[in-house]
């Protein structure tokens, strides 16, 4: 009797290589950067970091197209800096992290806006406004021993051209050591573990034909399609 197929394993490419990076988990970073938290109304600009996932088939790799996902009528962009980790560990101290951090990329948050808005207001779980299929769209990783690790560099998103987002790195209220400690507290990475660290100000809606063009310099730049 044929069970179910198993899976194949999720792999991101490694720019510049034939090698492939095997996804674990996805973490995500809620409301990190002022700006955004200022557009999204009445939170709390000092309390600690918290976290969601996506499910690791969320993932979109460069050249597939996003299906604008059921259910919604915003949906809505977030560009972020995406750290790929290959050394685990709990309670990493921040003046360790980097050392558990093989490279980055660049991934868009791509978010239900208006089923997180009802989650929010009805005290439900996020999954179905942030961890449907497809909405992690993600860039080739590119190793920190080529880049190093940059904490600071614009970070942007453009819908069919136009500019949306338009951040720093810099301005991130927890950076990925930061981050990282708080993340390590609740979870104990693995290599492949992704840790997507939040958006800056900006974020808006998409359609059916748009094209987003995103990118962090330094790292790279992604591009997708809305079909
Ligand atoms: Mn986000």
């Amino acid at each position: 009797m044929e069970l179910v197929v198993p899976l194949e394993q999720v792999t991101v490419a490694v720019e510049g290589t034939d090698a492939r990076f095997p996804v674990r988990r996805i973490y995500c970073v809620g409301r990190n950067y002022l700006d955004h938290i200022r557009e999204t109304a009445g939170a709390d600009e000092r309390e600690p970091p918290f976290f969601f996932q996506k499910p690791t088939d969320a993932i979109l790799l460069p050249g597939e197209d996003f299906p604008y996902p059921s259910v919604t009528e915003k949906l809505h962009h977030e560009i972020e800096l995406v750290v790929a980790i290959n050394k685990g560990g709990a309670n990493i101290k921040a003046e360790d992290a980097l050392d558990h951090i093989y490279g980055y990329a660049v991934g868009i948050d791509m978010t239900r806006r208006d089923l997180q808005g009802i989650a929010k207001e009805m005290r439900r779980p996020w999954e179905a406004g942030k961890s449907f299929d497809h909405a992690a769209p993600c860039s080739e990783i590119v190793p920190a021993e080529k880049i190093g690790h940059p904490d600071k560099g614009r970070i942007w998103l453009a819908v069919n051209g136009d500019v949306k987002q338009d951040g720093d790195l810099e301005h991130q209220i927890w950076p990925v050591t930061d981050a990282i400690a708080h993340l390590t507290t609740l979870f104990e990475l693995q290599p492949g573990d992704l840790i997507m660290t939040g958006t800056p100000a900006g974020v808006g809606p998409l359609v059916a034909g748009d094209t987003v063009t995103g990118g962090i310099d330094g790292i790279g730049e992604i591009s997708v399609n809305v079909i």
